[in-house]
């Protein structure tokens, strides 16, 4: 990924940079020590366990184990991608990012420039399909058909993709863009004889807009119906499906004025509302929301809607969607349509205003849930009561506003006939019991996704070899990179071998530039952040050393132990006596550690 931007003006940007500094201008931070504190962004929590190291230039959250380096920070914070964060810092320090010599792909900057720019060509192919009469025949026929006027299918610049292999490639290709950059831009696929073809084909064709109003991907969606209906552009450095909602930058003003978003699940609904005058809408693009949609979204207004079909895959997206909201302190309602129907058809039967009423009249999180278990247990006896009593305790627990989850917790007492009492102690048991697969209790704040730990002694050996690289020659000597269990750690740990044995500088902040990736990265702030705390570094730098290597020895020793028994079963005694006495040269070299 950052194969396009010279390593050289990374390393520039890295060394001049302070992560303290840019991560000041987005959160409060104070000082502890050596290091800043502060409430984490990336989850919801009351006592700050987000740390930001001035010394390693990373940043951790004990609580949700968010971390990694001032590019990750701005990724993760800013919705971008690795070039864009590179950019941006480039930008802060006055650096320039200059275009490598060589190849045709220089620079990040270059690199967006010339992806947008064949962005922007097949945007005019499929345009002037749709508006050319003889050829955009059917596509203008199917928008007709849909209800979509000329007006609205030009404000959404949509297209068409002729049933043709080479019209994209042939236009790109007349600008002096080479075959494999169209299809590293992802508007044309190799063949198997190594022939590219356009990637979209016989196809209404939607333009997709980043949060910098670029076109970066295309939507294609079939005339008749052939599989598959829908077919998006492959996700690139400058389009991520899970950070991009449909339709945003056109809703932006709307969603500020009425101070409320409405998703919907496609963009067939979103063009058709938009038509109606319904315009505060946004929609997924054929994926569930997620937590950085929401994020994108809650800069502009922090009430939503969500508006589903009525199906059973409508209802069960609604309540995944409604459930991540409520966590992320969204206000959030939500509007079932009614059967039969999807936001297109609901609209152009009834018009815009029995729409806009069905938005005010939006149901609370709370009694579509209580609805839906009640249709799924009944709500007749007690028991079944209970269940649902149940099931929406474990809702409730993930409503981070005390007042308004002690006011459900009354209303479901009410509603389900049950004591109050029985619902506090309820909820109680929930934040001691932790089977069920019910993520949260009540007062614990704890992190969004469950993590496997890693094992204790590798993070800190590891942590403790970044913290002192004088270290890392003794680690070398004692064990093998084969030795850790844990994959992740291993990458790490061979990389920093390597770059000891070259002779190069050892720091946290650049391995994870280096191996470019989001786990890598917070494994190392992790480790560093766990080293850091540690007392008696040298001691708990052996034990860490002798733990791995006796984790390696044992495990040696079982598979001999394995084989000692195959050939005991097979009754052949042969080679068994070395066997044995190999098993006690390791019980020996275990006892010896
Ligand atoms: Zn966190």
């Amino acid at each position: 990924m950052s194969g396009h931007i010279p390593e050289e003006t990374i390393e520039r940007i890295r060394q001049q940079i302070d992560i303290v500094d840019v991560i000041a201008a987005y959160l409060p931070l104070k000082k502890a020590g050596a290091n800043f504190k502060t409430n984490c962004p990336f989850h919801h929590e009351k006592t700050p366990s987000f740390h930001v190291s001035a010394s390693k230039q990373i940043f951790h959250c004990f609580g949700c184990h968010a971390g990694g380096n001032v590019f990750n920070f701005l990724m993760r914070h800013e919705q971008l991608t690795f070039p864009e964060a590179v950019e941006l810092l480039a930008d802060k320090l006055g650096i320039k990012i200059e275009q490598e010599k060589d190849g045709t792909r220089q620079g990040a900057g270059l690199w967006r420039k010339r992806y947008l720019a064949m962005y922007q060509i097949a945007l005019g192919v499929y345009r002037q399909a749709v508006t050319d009469a003889k050829k955009g025949y059917s596509a203008s026929a199917y928008l007709a058909g849909r209800g979509i006027t000329q007006d609205t299918a030009a404000f959404f610049k949509l297209g068409f993709a002729e049933e043709a292999w080479e019209i994209v490639l042939n236009a790109c290709r007349k600008e002096g863009f080479e075959d494999r950059e169209i299809v590293d831009a992802g508007l044309a696929i190799t063949g198997q004889k190594g022939k590219p073809f356009d990637r979209f084909r016989k196809r209404i064709m939607f333009p997709i807009y980043d949060s910098r109003d670029q076109v970066v991907a295309f939507g294609g969606r079939v005339l008749d119906e052939t599989l598959p209906k829908y077919m998006n552009s492959p996700e690139s450095e400058f389009y991520n499906k899970s950070r991009i909602l449909y339709g945003l930058n056109f809703a932006k003003p709307h969603i500020l004025r009425e101070d409320k978003i409405v998703i919907l699940e496609g963009y067939m609904d979103l063009i058709s509302l938009f038509q109606a005058g319904i315009k505060n809408v946004a929609a997924p693009l054929g994926t569930a929301l997620t937590v950085d949609h929401i994020r994108l979204f809650k800069r502009l207004t922090n009430n939503a809607v969500i508006v589903f079909d009525a199906d059973k895959a409508g209802v069960e997206a609604m309540m995944r969607s409604s459930d991540l909201m409520v966590t992320e302190e969204v206000n959030v309602g939500v509007v079932r349509l009614p059967s039969g129907d999807d936001p297109d058809t609901f609209v152009r039967k009834n018009g815009p205003g029995e729409f806009e009423e069905l938005i005010r009249q939006a149901q609370s999180v709370f009694d579509f849930r209580l609805g839906y278990f009640i249709n799924k247990y009944g709500g007749g006896n007690v028991e079944s009561r209970a269940r649902i009593a149940n099931e929406m305790m474990s809702f409730l627990a993930k409503i981070p506003n005390a007042v308004l989850k002690g006011a459900y917790m009354k209303r479901l007492s009410e509603k389900l006939e049950l004591p109050e009492e029985s619902i506090y102690r309820g909820m109680e048991d929930l934040t001691h019991t932790s089977g069920r697969g019910h993520r949260q209790g009540r007062f614990v704040e704890t992190p969004l996704e469950v993590k496997i730990p890693k094992p204790k002694a590798e993070l800190l050996m590891l942590g403790l070899i970044l913290d002192d690289p004088e270290k890392i020659a003794v680690a070398m000597d004692a064990i093998e990179v084969d030795w850790i269990t844990d994959t992740g750690i291993s990458r790490i740990v061979r990389h920093i071998f390597g770059l000891h044995k070259q002779g190069l500088e050892v720091a946290a902040s650049k391995i994870i530039i280096d191996l470019m990736d989001e786990k890598i990265a917070e494994i190392i702030s992790e480790s560093v952040s766990a080293a850091s705390v540690m007392d008696e570094r040298g001691r708990a730098f052996g034990d860490c050393l002798k733990k791995i290597k006796e984790v390696r020895l044992r495990k040696e020793r079982e598979l001999l132990q394995e084989k000692l028994k195959v050939g005991e079963k097979n009754g052949s005694s042969e080679g068994l006596v070395d066997i044995v006495r190999e098993i006690s040269k390791y019980d020996r070299l275990i006892k010896n550690l």
